[in-house]
């Protein structure tokens, strides 16, 4: 197993402190955050860490240029330029919808980053990636492909290694962490975390919130599966996973991919105001309720220690703009 093999992108570890203020907000709970929105790629998140490894095999392939795809807001997509800015790869960014009058948020920032962006209405998920790699590939580019949301094994590697960092980071703190919050949407990360506590011996539990209302059932759980069971080939980890073994909470994501409710909203100012930390309108915000919801209703057991794992996505915020006041 080679986690070293990677392009450098982040400063690593990120770190990991205790939330005192909001914990009080929550007697017989101690709160913890790891802030990997500190990751430092042009202003952070959890892509940082997958694309440590997409960009190094791009670099290995001797490629010239990338292409991934997202939605106009999606932290994926900007760091993947400003990644590609780093290494020197022409990065190109198919995004849903239409050319909007004014950018926001990530949208101005792959922009500014160099990135050519393509708009690609409905075909909201990469469908258009094969097409585009064809037109470029008649002008002699040589192209690496990054999937959606940086989901593959490769991605999967950052959030195996992220979590032989945790490991460190708790014998470091002589911390004991219970439970672990964070927001679930393309399987890499979620599927790393479940990998990287088997491959490191680390005892906790996982609740990801899942954050794109499923379009046929058990969808993400199924990417998640099909990504442990080749990362388990890849380590030679000897455990048998079922597709049962997945945990997934689908509890928060009824109002669909991107629809602030005043949920979201309420946990993103509580945060903000109790800690002075920054989630996001589309996966943090709605990840940390799922995760006050649960305290609040009394779903897991006083005295426990609770990790959020803070996976960035700060400029979507510029964009939601005054639905957040
Ligand atoms: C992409 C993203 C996630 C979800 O990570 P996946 O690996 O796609 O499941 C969570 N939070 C933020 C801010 C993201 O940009």
């Amino acid at each position: 197993m080679n986690l070293n093999h990677k392009f450098n992108l982040g400063f690593f570890p990120t770190p990991l402190h205790p939330l005192n203020n909001l914990s009080k907000q929550f007697p017989g709970f101690s709160l913890f955050i790891k802030r990997d929105d500190q990751t430092g790629l042009a202003s952070g998140g959890n892509k940082t860490r997958k694309l440590e490894y997409l960009i190094q095999k791009a670099l290995d392939d001797n490629c010239d240029s990338v292409i991934t795809a997202g939605a106009q807001q999606s932290n994926h997509c900007r760091q993947t330029a400003a990644a590609c800015a780093i290494a020197g790869l022409e990065c190109h960014l198919l995004l849903g919808g239409d050319k909007p009058k004014k950018y926001n948020g990530n949208l101005l920032l792959s922009n500014l980053i160099g990135a050519k962006i393509h708009f690609t209405g409905e075909n909201r998920k990469g469908e258009d990636i094969e097409s585009l790699k064809k037109r470029l590939e008649l002008e002699n580019k040589n192209v690496s492909v990054i999937p959606y949301g940086g989901s593959n094994l490769l991605g999967t590697l950052g959030y195996i290694s992220a979590i032989k960092e945790l490991k460190q980071q708790f014998i470091e703190q002589n911390l004991k962490i219970d439970y672990i919050f964070f927001a679930s949407s393309s399987g890499a990360t979620q599927a790393g975390m479940m990998i990287g506590l088997d491959l490191f011996g680390v005892n906790t539990n996982l609740i990801p919130i899942n954050i794109d209302k499923a379009e046929t059932e058990g969808y993400l759980e199924n990417i998640v599966f099909d990504l442990i069971n080749q990362s388990k080939k890849y380590f030679n980890l000897n455990k048998e996973y079922t597709l049962k073994d997945i945990p997934l909470n689908r509890d928060f994501d009824k109002s669909g991919y991107g629809k602030l409710t005043k949920s979201e909203k309420n946990s993103i100012i509580n945060l903000a105001r109790s800690e002075g930390i920054l989630l996001d309108p589309v996966y943090t915000g709605r990840a940390f309720y799922g995760m006050l919801d649960y305290l609040r209703k009394s779903k897991i057991k006083k005295g426990s220690n609770i990790l959020f794992w803070h996976t960035g996505g700060l400029p979507a915020n510029f964009e939601y703009g005054n639905r957040l006041i």
